[in-house]
This record gives C-alpha cells, sequence and structure tokens, in this order.
C-alpha cells in the first residue's frame, strides 16, 4: 500500500449544498490525512475580556436584546449552566465573590443560531469561536450527528456549538444530494416514504429534509421530487413527530415546497423576486405559516459569475478568529454563469418582502459553500438581512429566538430565567448597527466562557523554487499513485519511470462522484505535511498523452478542507510544456502557505488514459 493511501484517522467530505456548488465540476473530495497538530493558539479577537467567567457569574448594568426586545440597564445572573435571573439590581444581593463583568457600553445576546450549515470536521468548533453556539445542519452524515449528539449529552461538549440536524436528505437518484460521499438512500418510485422517514428518525435526523431541484439555476438538469413525493413525505415526517423542510433553487420550486406543505423553507431564489399578488410566493408563504431561511450569505456568490465578496476576511474583529482552512473557503468561489434573470438583487427583495409579510426569517448561512465559512458568516448573514429592509433587531431574532421557535428548541434562543446560558457579549449595540456583533467581548455555552482565539496554523517547511524531478533516477518516497479509492472509488492507476519519464497510466471507473487516478507529489518532508510555497507562482512541467484526458493539476492545503484547488492541462501525443499558476487557483481558494499534494490526474471522464510527465519544477517570475 503506498503511503498517500494510509487510512485517515478523521474521515472528512465536503458538504456542499447550496444551490449548486458540487457542479461547478471542480470540486473533488478528498478524504483528509493527519495533519500536525496546532502548536499554540493564534491571537484572540482585540475587544475579547481577557478571563471572562465561567460557572456562577453576572454580567451587569448591560443593554440586553432577550431574543425579542431591548432592555437598558439590567444585570443577567448565570449559575448552573443557566440563566438565573434577569433585570435590573438582579446581581445586587450576589455574594461578594461571584464574579461580575462590567456590561456598560456592551450588549448581551443569546448565543446566535445558524439555521443551514452542512457540519463536518472542525465546523462545530469553529461556529462556537464566533458566538454561534447553536448549529441547525441541513445534512450531514449521520455518525457525526450520532458523536456530537453522544457528547452533548454526556459533556455538554463545551468546546464546540451544539448539533441538531436533518441528517440524511430526501432525494432521487442521481438527485442533488447524492454527488457527496455520503451515502443516500434515495427514494424512487418503489420507496416506501414512511420507512425512508423512520430510518432517519432511527438514524437520529432532527427532522426531515426534502430536496426540490431541478438544476435550472446552474443550466445543468437534474432530476427531483415531484408534487406527490413531497406531500407525501411531508405528512410520513409528520406522522414521525418531525417537521419537514425543503432545499428549492427557484420559484416554481419554492411553490411546488407549499404546494406539498412543508414547514419551511431553506433557500430564496434569484430567478425572480416574489413580487406583489395574492398568488405570489411571499403571500403564500404567509397564508401557510411557513417559515424562511434565506441563506443570503451563500446566494451572494451567485451575484453574477464572481459573486459578491462577503468581506470577512478582512474585518478587523473578526479575520483575527479565522483559522486557514476558513480563509480558504471565504475566498473560494462558486465560478458558475449567472443563468439569464438571476439576480441576488431578487433574494433580497423576496427575503425583505417576507419579513414585511410576517413569515418567520431565519438567519443561515449554508456554510461552508464557497465565500462562506462556519461562525463568521452569521455575522455576514445578519448584515445582509439588514440589506434587505429587516430592522437590527429583527436581523438578531432571526439569529436567536425565531430559529428556536421554528426547530421547537425550547431551552435557547432568548435570555430569560430557566433557559441555557448560551451567550454573547458584545462591545457597542448590535440593536441599532448589527455589524456589532462582530465586537466580541466573550463568548459562554452553557455558562462556560468560550476561548476566543483562532487555532494555530500547522507549521509549514518552506520549500523555494526550482526543480522538482526529472526522472532520471526512480521515484522516492515523496511521489505515489493517488486515486479515489480512499473514498470508496473504483478508480486504478500504476505509476513507472521509464526512460527518464514518469509513466502515469489507468483507469478512471464511475464509483465516487469525483474520480481521480493519477500522480501525487508531496512537497514537505513527509506525505502531507504541509509546505509553505509562497515563494512559488507556478508549476511548471512538460507532458503528452498517448490517450484519455483532459487532465488536470490539483493542489491539496492543509487549509483546503480536503478539496483541492485544480486546472486541466490537455496534452497531445507530442511533448508540450505546461505552466499551472498558483494565480490562476486563487479563487478556489488556494493557500500556496499550507500546500500538502500536487497531483497529476485523469478524471473527471471516465476512461482508461495515459500521460506521461517530466521536468517538473516549482518557478517564480522573474526567473
Ligand atoms: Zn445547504
Amino acid at each position: 500500500m503506498p503511503r498517500a493511501e494510509r487510512p485517515a484517522p478523521r474521515r472528512r467530505f465536503a458538504g456542499w449544498l447550496g444551490a449548486a456548488a458540487m457542479l461547478a465540476g471542480l470540486v473533488v473530495l478528498f478524504a483528509a490525512l493527519p495533519t500536525p497538530p496546532a502548536t499554540s493558539a493564534a491571537a484572540a479577537s482585540a475587544g475579547a475580556l481577557d478571563a471572562p467567567p465561567s460557572g456562577r457569574f453576572a454580567v451587569t448594568g448591560v443593554r440586553l436584546f432577550d431574543g425579542e426586545r431591548v432592555h437598558e440597564g439590567v444585570d443577567v445572573v448565570v449559575a448552573d449552566g443557566e440563566i438565573a435571573a434577569v433585570g435590573a439590581g438582579a446581581a445586587a444581593e450576589l455574594p461578594a465573590d461571584v464574579p461580575r463583568v462590567d456590561g456598560s457600553g456592551r450588549t448581551l445576546l443569546p448565543g446566535l443560531i445558524d439555521a443551514h450549515t452542512h457540519s463536518w470536521g472542525d465546523a462545530l468548533a469553529d461556529a462556537l469561536r464566533f458566538g454561534v453556539t447553536t448549529v441547525l445542519d441541513q445534512f450531514t452524515d449521520p455518525t457525526f450527528l450520532a458523536d456530537k449528539k453522544q457528547r452533548q449529552a454526556a459533556d455538554g461538549n463545551p468546546g464546540e456549538a451544539d448539533l441538531f440536524s436533518a441528517g440524511i436528505l430526501a432525494t432521487v437518484p442521481g438527485g442533488h444530494g447524492t454527488q457527496f460521499p455520503i451515502q443516500v438512500p434515495a427514494i424512487d418510485a418503489d420507496t416506501d416514504v414512511d420507512a425512508w422517514v423512520a430510518d432517519r428518525v432511527a438514524e437520529g435526523s432532527d427532522w426531515i429534509k426534502i430536496v426540490v431541484e431541478d438544476g435550472a439555476s446552474i443550466g445543468r438538469p437534474l432530476a427531483t421530487l415531484g408534487g406527490e413525493r413531497i406531500a407525501a413525505l411531508v405528512a410520513a415526517a409528520h406522522r414521525h413527530d418531525r417537521i419537514a423542510i425543503a432545499h428549492v433553487g427557484s420559484a416554481t420550486e419554492a411553490h411546488l415546497a407549499l404546494d406539498g406543505g412543508a414547514d419551511g423553507l431553506v433557500h430564496v431564489f434569484l430567478d425572480e423576486d416574489a413580487a406583489a399578488g395574492e398568488e405570489s410566493f411571499v403571500a403564500r408563504a404567509a397564508a401557510a405559516g411557513v417559515f424562511v431561511v434565506p441563506t443570503l450569505s451563500v446566494l451572494e456568490g451567485f451575484d453574477g459569475t464572481a459573486g459578491r465578496d462577503s468581506g470577512l476576511a478582512d474585518d478587523p474583529h473578526l479575520a483575527p478568529l479565522l483559522d486557514g482552512e476558513q480563509k480558504a473557503g471565504l475566498a473560494r468561489r462558486f465560478g458558475i454563469p449567472t443563468p439569464d434573470g438571476y439576480r441576488f438583487a431578487h433574494a433580497l427583495a423576496t427575503t425583505g418582502r417576507l419579513a414585511a409579510a410576517g413569515v418567520p426569517v431565519l438567519a443561515g448561512t449554508d456554510a461552508p459553500n464557497p465565500g462562506t465559512t462556519f461562525g463568521a458568516s452569521q455575522h455576514r448573514e445578519l448584515e445582509l438581512l439588514v440589506e434587505a429592509g429587516l430592522t437590527p433587531t429583527a436581523a438578531l431574532t432571526a439569529a436567536t429566538a425565531a430559529p428556536a421557535d421554528a426547530f421547537g428548541l425550547a431551552d435557547r434562543g432568548r435570555v430569560a430565567p430557566g433557559l441555557r446560558a448560551d451567550l454573547l457579549l458584545v462591545d457597542g449595540d448590535p440593536t441599532t448597527d448589527v455589524t456589532a456583533t462582530r465586537r466580541l467581548a466573550a463568548v459562554w455555552k452553557a455558562g462556560t466562557a468560550v476561548a476566543l482565539a483562532a487555532p494555530a496554523a500547522p507549521e509549514a517547511t518552506v520549500v523555494q523554487p526550482g526543480p522538482v524531478a526529472d526522472f532520471s533516477a526512480p521515484l522516492g518516497g515523496d511521489w505515489a499513485p493517488s486515486t479515489d479509492s480512499r473514498m470508496g472509488g473504483e478508480s486504478t492507476v500504476e505509476l513507472a519511470v521509464e526512460e527518464g519519464v514518469l509513466q502515469v497510466s489507468g483507469e478512471v471507473r464511475a464509483g465516487f462522484p469525483f474520480p481521480w487516478a493519477g500522480a501525487i507529489w508531496f512537497p514537505g518532508p513527509t506525505p502531507m505535511a504541509p509546505a509553505d510555497l509562497s515563494a512559488v507562482d507556478a508549476v511548471a512541467f512538460r507532458a503528452r498523452s498517448g490517450g484519455g484526458g483532459p487532465f488536470r493539476l490539483m493542489v491539496l492545503t492543509a487549509t483546503g478542507g480536503g478539496v483541492p484547488a485544480a486546472l486541466p492541462f490537455t496534452p497531445a501525443s507530442d511533448w508540450q510544456h505546461f505552466e499551472i499558476s498558483f494565480a490562476d487557483l486563487a479563487d478556489q481558494g488556494l493557500d500556496a502557505g499550507q500546500v500538502t499534494a500536487i497531483l497529476w490526474t485523469g478524471g473527471p471522464q471516465l476512461g482508461a488514459f495515459d500521460l506521461s510527465v517530466d521536468d517538473v519544477e516549482l518557478t517564480a517570475s522573474g526567473r
């Protein structure tokens, strides 16, 4: 077994489920190999309290947003993980040794609830560091969910946000949601939907998510669940005491979800602005009593092919808390050409109309889709909800009391005696300027203070530009075959050095949604150890092909969440020179300071291939 194929201690997958990221073509999912442990905590957020108390304490003289309303100059007393008392002077009678946090000039809020994520890896720790104490996930691996639930039950899992999730989603064979390395029991004509829902409930699904997505938003038709099946799934969910929510990608699909009786929708749409009228989506949603999670954070990535930039990576209050993987996620772009008539402005307008019509609007990000990340993006979602026309307090309700109500979480989402002490203390007044939520002074989960510091990046070995291999000698341990077999795929590859040339031959086979097979090179001192290639501008090499292709150069990083940056190259039967620039990979979130591997691969096109590679070099401009 080549070294690159060692079993991973922690299986990762990328949960792209936004309108369509997974169909962008370059999204390939890898299980992550071990990364060196972080060495030290990075700098804390600028305004963070030095040592916020845990356990029994009080925040005094603070502006309180209780989930719906604002109260000035109150005390909030915390004990045993819960809110013990709220009110002016509530802390006055406490013993002198109970720690007090001065709330003057600050605002205390319920811990934030992100109502749309896809959780994996470090998602829940990342969320908590930004004040998101509860995550409502809309499709994840049931084993991940079960593990987190077990920790929540055991000790409250103080280092991570609480997780609730739909678990596996409802979709048809080949439909949206089947393209990930999670086994999805798809729903076909023969499926007993009641039994299907019962299986989800047994797996731990807290609600049922139904995919209504025909692919129109990305110009690539997809099979999808239709009217009768949607209604049958909603009814089955209700029989099993679960709500049923729907993913939609267009106005037509939003109407279909309402026709089917869904309890909530987890996106708005870009193809129309749901203008006024009795039969409009807004009027129907209000009449049906559904809630809507607009996910403006992910949808702004579809504002033109380049998308809007969230600005989060440059935010002076949030940037110190971002780890490298989060920065890479924020830099990533969908890069999908916007279909005619699709506009982010439509999503903003519809969201404003929904709120004005009294439809509960819930803040959710759809992290970690391109342009978003766990935790930080919830602060952007608040800003976008205000841009859509919500007042700052309505936006804050959308991230606290409203999702708690919609998902039946009676113990959180508000600050009131007896509720969980999930709290956010910020400098300034987010009830007038919602961006003040970014000025984190302290975050508590069930009364336990959270460290407001980013985990340190793994230390990377600096690698200078220069020749990598001319294949005049046998392959060293820094080269290995690599295929999708690690992810359960069926592709095969063989490497050989013949006459001073690397021969890569194999077959890309169906089995994994993003199949690949090829040669992998590790720039670091050991396989998958991060290398700092900041001084390198491009990977240059010669290549020729005896069949198959196009091929791809893929660059994996310690901060890329297991998703490589990749660009195609198409060699002919004669030798050609290629130079693939890191700058051209930047919009895929490439972090050149944390490169773990570079691959020359066939796929995702299926079939046999034959590739020769020679004279691999890391180049820098001016050389
Ligand atoms: Zn999603």
